[in-house]
């Protein structure tokens, strides 16, 4: 039936029209993790739209995994990307090039404090997986102290350090995670008391390490976690604890950098803390493969006379693109415009909320948002299924978003950083349109 309906489909011209990419042989070799029953075959992209093979447009409230920062193919990122392809397109690390040194002079800019230097790779597993080193290099510590629900990584040392059992495959975790409470102020059991959760900080590093640590590291607001802010006053009790035990401590940025938080450039400037460590990756390129890893000098003294190498680290490509970002957050001033956005967006999502019992919570923080959705509001059982058929019904409409969250029950709304009103009232529109039809 299935070769019938393909060359029925061939016949007619329509075999690249397919709603199901298993109706496509030659389509279902990439080993690839698809959201959607009914998957889209993305061809296009232009600021915060997607277009299909079909033509179609697509709002995306998901901005390729929260990568593509400034909105698809931006024009000023697209030109500095095409100008350095013509001129250099790879050397190495062991070779300088123009863009690699002025591009980390740039970001170390703006980094607060003594934020000063910075090593480039290419996703933000590595990134991490970076910082965790420099952390135990830096400290001769071992143990690191993390969140449940937290995501730092794919690769096999940054897999330990994350808290949700759908991230971790059945394989040694690595040694020395600990593993806090999260500060979660919709279902933890303090509330938005984050002093109160950072006891747990002191319980785990008295009773399951030797009472000093390398580090601890969080994200600002949990991304895959469900855009999950931490309680109020939770890293500011966690920093000083950490580093009385002899850590340093790791802000991971890769979802929450470079504006996407609001009226400030990184996520834990809303939090009031400094990091000794700060890991970025996503936003950064505008989905160029980049990363990169900002310290102190101090702790990159750690590193001196050992060899660190990565071979496309600070490429200069995507360092000139990276640059490109960068310009474009300044020019375009793009944390004030994800603060009125996201305000604005949260305003109208939560008054969605009242009308529709089925979501639990809303929250987040610019244009870092998660709507949550339970089946009862007291017992805040997961409605995970009702999720799932809401966001392919969303994209049927015209809108993407993301998924995400321990039970897979929230809705992570990350758009372009050019996401405007009108888009936010579209978005919110379709969502009540979908609901309804549950
Ligand atoms: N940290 C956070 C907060 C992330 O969201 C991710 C990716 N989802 C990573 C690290 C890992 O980044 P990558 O997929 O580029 O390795």
């Amino acid at each position: 039936t299935r070769a019938r309906r393909l060359e029925q489909m061939q016949r007619r011209g329509r075999a690249g029209q397919s709603d199901n990419l298993a109706d496509v042989p030659s389509r279902s070799h990439a080993a690839l993790f698809l959201h959607f029953k009914r998957p889209v075959m993305i061809t296009e992209g232009k600021m915060q739209y997607l277009y299909d093979e079909r033509g179609r447009r697509y709002l995306d409230a998901f901005a390729g995994i929260v990568t593509v920062s400034v909105g698809h193919c931006h024009p000023v990122v697209n030109e500095a990307i095409i100008r350095q392809t013509q001129l250099l397109q790879h050397t190495t690390t062991i070779y300088l090039n123009h863009q690699v040194a002025e591009y980390a002079k740039e970001l170390a800019d703006r980094m607060p404090g003594n934020l000063k230097v910075v090593y480039f790779v290419n996703s933000g597993s590595e990134a991490n997986d970076m910082a965790l080193m420099l952390a135990r290099l830096y400290t001769g510590n071992w143990d690191v102290v993390c969140l449940r629900n937290a995501y730092h990584g794919m690769s096999i040392g940054t897999m330990g350090t994350c808290g949700q059992h759908t991230w971790k495959q059945p394989m040694p975790q690595g040694f020395g995670y600990h593993h806090a409470l999260n500060p979660d102020p919709y279902r933890g059991a303090f509330g938005d008391d984050g002093p109160r959760y950072a006891a747990d900080v002191a319980d785990l590093i008295s009773s399951a390490t030797p009472g000093k640590v390398a580090g601890f590291v969080a994200e600002t607001i949990q991304g895959v976690g469900g855009a999950q802010p931490l309680a109020t006053g939770y890293l500011p009790a966690v920093y000083k604890m950490v580093r009385e035990a002899g850590g340093v401590c790791i802000a991971d940025e890769v979802q929450t950098g470079f504006g996407r938080t609001g009226s400030h450039y990184w996520g834990f400037q809303h939090q009031g803390v400094l990091p000794d460590i700060v890991t970025m990756a996503k936003g950064i390129g505008n989905g160029l493969p980049l990363a990169a890893v900002v310290t102190t000098p101090e702790i990159a003294a750690a590193m001196a006379g050992r060899l660190h190498f990565n071979t496309y680290g600070g490429n200069p490509v995507c360092s000139a693109g990276g640059r490109a970002v960068l310009r474009v957050v300044d020019q375009e001033q793009r944390q004030a415009h994800c603060a009125q956005i996201g305000a604005h967006l949260l305003t109208r999502l939560r008054a969605l909320a009242a009308k529709h019992d089925i979501i639990g919570d809303v929250r987040g923080s610019g244009l870092m948002l998660g709507v949550e959705m339970v089946k009862d509001r007291t017992t805040k059982e997961a409605a995970k299924a009702e999720t799932a058929t809401v966001m392919e019904s969303m994209k049927d409409m015209g809108v993407l978003m993301g998924k995400g969250g321990l039970h897979g029950n929230v809705f992570r709304i990350k758009p372009p950083m050019c996401f405007s009103r009108q888009d936010a009232d579209f978005l919110v529109d379709v969502m009540d349109t979908a609901l309804a039809r549950l």
